[in-house]
């Protein structure tokens, strides 16, 4: 490899294509914008990915403006100046964490494939230690929250959305037709915590083990009740973007859903991990609507965790990689160098 070589970065935006349209308490869609990156080094390609769903606030040309000012002179060898490069990526601007997480990833993949190890084993995971992956349910018609379960058979565990009107019928129709294990996600719907505690009895009586996002994202006293009540574990997704939001929310939920999304990468999840563990608090290790390569890039790092729902590319239709490989309701890690990813044929 010739090291005088300079790193070279390209990215393209691509829409990734949902099979279902996708609602949540706030919204609904039928795609997702991401910006493809990737990192070239002495004939080694590294994949990264930003994913952008529209009630965050990056957008395909927030990352355009934002990658565009990446300038990679200074930069010669991703081996030893791994470090020095994320550091100089994060100074640019403020925000961006999508588009700084694209380049944090497409850097360990391809210091993976240089290395010839697989990103996993680069950040001290146990694959023997990966827990079950969950899919995600948006909400629905009963018949076709019915198919969904279906398609779903490869998991074990589904979490479903909650937060409308509907949510005792959305349950009710979940359990005639499957017993599996369910984690609820409320996405901040349900804004009365008198409301929330009943509904979380309710919930463990069905068979529900965690809720995700039970209340709006600044009612942190509402979520500290909910916490001291013991009813079901609780996490934080909205109220936790990235590791400054530690110190607030560590009293008011169990656990952290991170995302490498909401936090700028690998990196910065895997320190939020180590300081959150820290605290005694639950990891969850969640996603947006994502291709395999950011699933790939959290599922090395989902055995350092207690929870995964890393299920981006089974919901849909134009995934560029090939599918994670899923077994006995776990996604398998690969003994390919980096991310173990492959490229779909164009
Ligand atoms: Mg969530």
């Amino acid at each position: 490899m010739d090291k005088t070589e300079n790193l070279k970065l390209t990215f393209h935006p691509f829409d990734l294509q949902l099979k279902h349209k996708f609602t949540i308490s706030l919204n609904s869609r039928t795609f997702t914008p991401l910006m493809l990156v990737e990192f070239e080094h002495g004939g080694y390609v590294g994949y990264g990915e930003a994913s952008m769903p529209p009630y965050l606030s990056e957008t395909q040309t927030s990352a355009t403006e934002f990658l565009s000012k990446i300038n990679l002179n200074n930069f010669s060898d991703p081996l030893s100046q791994q470090e020095d490069i994320l550091n100089y990526v994060k100074g640019i601007a403020p925000g961006n964490p999508a588009a700084k997480a694209a380049i944090d990833i497409a850097l360990h993949d391809l210091i993976g494939k240089i290395k010839n190890i697989p990103c996993w084993k680069m950040l001290g995971s146990d694959p023997q230690k990966m827990p079950l992956n969950s899919c995600t349910l948006g909400i629905d018609t009963p018949e076709v929250m019915r198919k969904k379960v279906l398609d779903a058979d490869a998991f074990k565990v589904l979490k479903i959305k909650l937060g409308s009107e509907d949510d005792k019928l959305i349950i009710n129709t979940i359990r005639e037709i499957t017993d599996k294990p369910l984690y609820v996600d409320a996405n901040q719907g349900w804004k009365d915590v008198v409301f929330a505690e009943d509904m979380m009895h309710w919930l463990k009586e069905k068979g529900v083990v965690l809720v995700e996002q039970p209340m709006p994202k600044s009612d942190l006293e509402s979520h500290a009740r909910l916490k001291e009540k013991k009813i079901l574990p609780t996490f934080a997704d909205e109220s936790f973007q990235n590791i400054s939001d530690l110190p607030k929310i560590k009293e008011a939920f169990d656990g952290v859903n991170i995302k490498l999304m909401k936090c700028g990468g690998i990196n910065a999840a895997a320190q939020i991990i180590r300081d959150a563990r820290k605290e005694q608090m639950k990891i969850l290790i969640g996603c947006m609507n994502e291709s395999s390569c950011a699933i790939m890039a959290a599922a090395a790092l989902a055995p350092q965790c207690d929870f995964v729902d890393l299920d981006g590319p089974f919901l849909v239709k134009n995934n560029p990689f090939a599918d994670p490989i899923m077994k006995d309701g776990k996604i398998q890690l690969s003994n390919e160098p980096g991310l173990g990813i492959k490229k779909n044929l164009d």
